[in-house]
């Protein structure tokens, strides 16, 4: 033993008054890094951590700590050990923002992209498609979707840095008791149904409502359905346009990023129970492209004062194909065009401004465009 803490001394002292080592260059087994991908997360998972800042579930990873990799036990070391502890350091210290997990007492899994803070706190898993996920995969489908039609609001809004002034706070919760739970502690309010707060801080909340949010479906679209709906109310100015003239805006907003990501629509903000229907089935282009080539009356017009929860699933997927028609013809004007909206400029005033046209004109150029452009036929989509 004696000898065994002599060695131990004498090698300590060795390494203290050695020279400075070179930069250990690691080996062979981990590519000269020094570290190693962490076994306990598949490939999959490891590309889907890069593309959001922190997760709590690997963060709970004994092995890794959140870095994804670990030591090569091969070697003393490579030019990526310093980065592994740095991030094992950063997630620690993004672990210890928990309120929630504090108010709970227990893990809840969550993860922050560049736009949102996600909880996806349920159990099991989930089928989508022919491949079974769990929860955790389910909440990385989830972030992707999200930092989709974030991406798309960027470009469309020409967004820069202090545009968006709150991350979107986005949650769903395995139990209706967790989820009233969590709107009372956090948001001081209760709620028996959805929880929804746009304009500042925006906040969504759900739980695994059986025919509702319950198939990864359903969890995906409402999701990404209203992060559109979140951006855009928290953009320049937190005010949501819905309910102050900007309701055809709106509506037509959180459609089309849920279209562009899923190739339909199927989640409709309505106050009322009838909206449990649908337009369609979720699949437009055909559907509005009849609506618009038999009407004689103007479609528009009547819904231009229409709060965004006020109309029925035709209007808002009339709403939907105007958004598409700016998106297409006029996407430079977005910017200043929800700009004024949140000044409660009337819209008439807008169209006029911003795309040179009348309301009745702006409704001719939408349709001729709907004629031109969308198909006459479509497939119905499976599910
Ligand atoms: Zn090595
Ligand atoms: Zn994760
Ligand atoms: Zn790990
Ligand atoms: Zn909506």
């Amino acid at each position: 033993m004696a000898r065994l803490l002599l060695t131990l001394v004498s090698g300590f002292i060795l390494v203290s008054f050695a020279p400075p080592l070179s930069p250990q260059e690691g080996c062979r087994r981990c590519d000269k890094r020094g570290v190693v991908p962490c076994s306990k997360h598949t490939e999959e998972i490891i590309a889907a951590e890069g593309r959001v800042h922190f997760c709590s579930v690997v963060a709970g990873c004994k092995e890794c700590g959140g870095a994804l990799v670990v030591d090569c036990k091969r070697c003393d070391g490579g030019p990526d050990n310093a980065a592994m502890e740095a991030r094992r350091a950063a997630v620690a210290e993004w672990m210890k923002q928990n309120e929630i997990e504090a108010h709970f007492g227990r893990p809840v899994a969550r993860c922050e992209t560049d736009h949102c803070e996600l909880v996806i706190d349920l159990k099991g898993s989930f089928k989508v498609g022919r491949t079974k996920v769990d929860a955790h995969e389910l909440m990385h489908l989830v972030a992707d979707d999200t930092s989709h039609v974030s991406q798309r609001v960027v470009e469309h809004y020409a967004v820069e840095e202090d545009d968006i002034f709150a991350k979107m706070r986005m949650w769903i919760w395995e139990t209706a008791a967790d989820h009233m739970s969590a709107v009372e502690t956090f948001m001081h309010t209760s709620a028996r149904g959805d929880f929804k707060m746009l304009g500042k801080d925006p906040v969504f909340s759900v739980w695994r409502e059986p025919g509702l949010f319950s198939s990864p479906g359903a969890i995906r679209t409402v999701f990404t359905h209203n992060v559109g709906h979140m951006l855009i109310s928290n953009l320049y100015r937190e005010r949501d346009v819905g309910p102050i003239g900007g309701g055809w805006y709106d509506a037509g907003a959180g459609h089309w990023y849920e279209y562009d990501r899923f190739d339909s629509s199927v989640q409709y903000c309505i106050e009322e129970a009838t909206a449990l229907s649908s337009f369609a089935d979720g699949v437009w282009r055909a559907a509005i492209r009849k609506l618009v080539a038999r009407s004689d009356e103007p479609l528009l017009p009547p819904l231009l004062d229409v709060p965004t929860t006020a109309m029925n699933v035709q209007q808002q997927a009339i709403c939907w194909s105007f958004y598409d028609w700016i998106v297409a013809n006029h996407q430079d004007k977005m910017r200043p065009v929800l700009r004024d909206l949140k000044q409660k400029k009337p819209t008439r005033d807008v169209m006029k401004e911003h795309f040179g046209l009348g309301v009745l004109q702006a409704e001719e150029a939408w349709k001729a465009w709907v004629l031109e452009t969308y198909p006459t036929r479509e497939k119905k989509k499976r599910r």
